[in-house]
């Protein structure tokens, strides 16, 4: 615990910690923080669609786990309509009941959702249902969603009041014609057509889930290079496997209008050979998240926010107001899950004495189509153009016994390592389980570990891991199972 603080006065309403926020960067740094034998409270006014209140923000509720679980319901769905006649399996008519699918999914995000009150009833966070908001002075208003309110005092606060959708005023939400993420993941018929705007992860998340259940998909990217975050020779693998599925992703369109007319939507876009229409049956608005503060700083807090709406903080999440911070989404960085975890980890044990960091340098991105997408640390163009002298080592998985066995051969691995130490700078998969995959590099890349360090860690055989191991001998041409150039 820093030297200052006392521990809080046991009181129904003071508490060493208060985090407002219960997504996966405001739960565990209530769960942390209890670990580190503090008194803390945890405020999370989520509501879902059937009115019901549940902790796990934007991710258990309506992002990273219900998408996973469509992502997997409808890549089985595909391979049995696709695959299992090659491995000699007939299934007679296959069928899909939709309503089952998506019954799956909300039971996987209720136990989930549910599990964060068991865990805060073991570790012993206090769950408050309701909105907060930061007073001066460390002092917290909390209501309760039956508008009841009362005042709560800190020694800490943690904001952990992630996101929101970005809307487009050229496409504005109209349910259930033209929706956000959340409404993608709802939709309780396939659509005929359907049009998403932005090349995005959720684009092509939500895009490859609909596809495969039979949609036509069209996604319109205003810009002219396809995922241009990811290392180039990645991107290229993935528009190629993409097309060949049959989505439809159109660059350089930059979206004017969309109109629901007659149970349709008429989508106007201007693209190099000018303006152009496309009409589907729903449209899906997937252009980027934008932080969520509202009514969450009354003024005079001190609490600053950036240009962009994002509360400022320093590299370990001080916002400027003495033991407040803020975590996740709401703060500068990639709007990811694990980043913000570790962030709200970080914060609880900085505020117990311990130490605590998070290496931004190291966090994985990962796309859960098929083939998977994962990368970790700088893409070979990065790489490039900072000078550092380089190699790369790529491994095809059509080369590796395992991927061939499921069936699964489509991508490759692929390493950029420092030309002068050895050093591993990055490592991209496109391939089966490639978000499994990156696990190795990132801890890896944690330790500062060299190619020959990965080319000298046995791999079992036959393991998709392999693939890791075999791109990193490539990066010396000495890799053994495919041809060295
Ligand atoms: P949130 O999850 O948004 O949680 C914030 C919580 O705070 C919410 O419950 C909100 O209701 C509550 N809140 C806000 N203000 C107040 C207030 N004043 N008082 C009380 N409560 C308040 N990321 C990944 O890493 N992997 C994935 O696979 C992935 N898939 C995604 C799929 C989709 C469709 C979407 C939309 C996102 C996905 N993400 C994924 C991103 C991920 O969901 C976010 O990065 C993550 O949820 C951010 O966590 P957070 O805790 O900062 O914010
Ligand atoms: P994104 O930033 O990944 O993609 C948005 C895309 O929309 C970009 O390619 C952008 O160029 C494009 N775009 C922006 N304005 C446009 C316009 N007017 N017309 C056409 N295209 C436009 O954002 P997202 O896909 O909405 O996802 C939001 C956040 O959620 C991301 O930060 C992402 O990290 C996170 N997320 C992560 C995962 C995962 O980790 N697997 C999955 C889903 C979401």
């Amino acid at each position: 615990m820093a030297s200052n603080d006392k521990p809080a006065a046991p009181g129904a309403d003071s508490f060493d910690v208060i985090v407002i926020g219960g997504g996966p960067a405001g739960y565990p740094a209530a769960i942390r923080a209890a670990q580190n034998q503090l008194r803390v409270a945890c405020i999370d006014e989520w509501k879902n669609k059937d009115g019901s209140a549940t902790f796990g923000g934007t991710c258990l509720n309506a992002g990273c786990i219900p998408s996973k679980a469509l992502l997997e319901s409808t890549e089985l769905y595909h391979r049995a309509r696709e695959e299992f006649s090659i491995h000699g399996i007939g299934v007679g008519t296959l069928s899909l009941d939709l309503a089952q699918m998506q019954k799956r999914k909300a039971g996987i995000v209720k136990g989930m959702t549910t599990g964060i009150l068991a865990l805060f009833k073991s570790a012993g966070v206090t769950a408050l249902q309701g909105h907060g908001k930061l007073l001066p002075g460390r002092r917290v208003q909390f209501t309760a969603h039956d508008g009841t309110r009362r005042e709560l005092s800190a020694r800490h606060v943690v904001l952990a009041s992630g996101s929101t959708p970005i809307e487009l005023r050229s496409a504005p939400f109209k349910a259930p014609h033209i929706v956000d993420s959340w409404g993608a993941l709802e939709i309780d018929a396939v659509p005929k057509r359907l049009g998403v705007i932005g090349a995005g992860v959720i684009g092509l998340e939500l895009g490859s889930v609909w596809r495969r259940l039979g949609s036509e998909v069209t996604v319109l990217e205003a810009l002219p290079d396809f995922l241009p975050m990811a290392d180039q020779q990645l991107a290229k693998e993935a528009q190629r496997h993409f097309r060949k599925q049959g989505l439809d992703v159109r660059l350089g369109a930059r979206v004017t209008g969309a109109n629901v007319t007659g149970g349709a939507v008429e989508v106007v876009y201007t693209d190099a050979k000018g303006e152009q229409r496309l009409t589907v049956d729903r449209l899906v608005v997937a252009v980027g998240r934008r932080p969520y503060t509202q009514d969450l700083l009354e003024a005079g807090t001190g609490v600053e926010l950036d240009e962009r709406g994002f509360i400022k903080v320093d590299h370990s999440c001080r916002t400027g107001v003495e033991n407040v911070w803020a975590v996740g989404d709401c703060v500068r960085g990639p709007m990811l899950a694990h980043k913000g975890k570790d962030e709200g980890v970080m914060v609880s044990d900085l505020i117990a004495g311990r130490y605590g960091e998070v290496n931004y340098k190291v966090i994985p991105a990962v796309i859960y189509t098929a083939p998977e997408i994962a990368w970790v640390g700088q893409t070979e163009e990065q790489v490039k153009a900072s000078g550092r002298d380089y190699k790369t080592g790529v491994f095809p998985f059509l080369a590796s016994g395992r991927a061939r066995a499921m069936e699964q051969a489509a991508g490759f691995a692929k390493i950029v390592a420092a030309r002068d130490d050895d050093e591993i700078l990055g490592v991209h998969i496109i391939g089966p389980l490639a978000g499994e995959l990156i696990a190795e590099a990132v801890l890896a890349m944690e330790y500062s570990a060299s190619s020959e360090d990965l080319q000298r860690t046995i791999h079992a055989h036959p393991t998709l891991a392999e693939a890791v191991h075999e791109a990193a001998l490539n990066a010396d041409k000495r890799a053994i199972d495919s041809i060295n150039r």
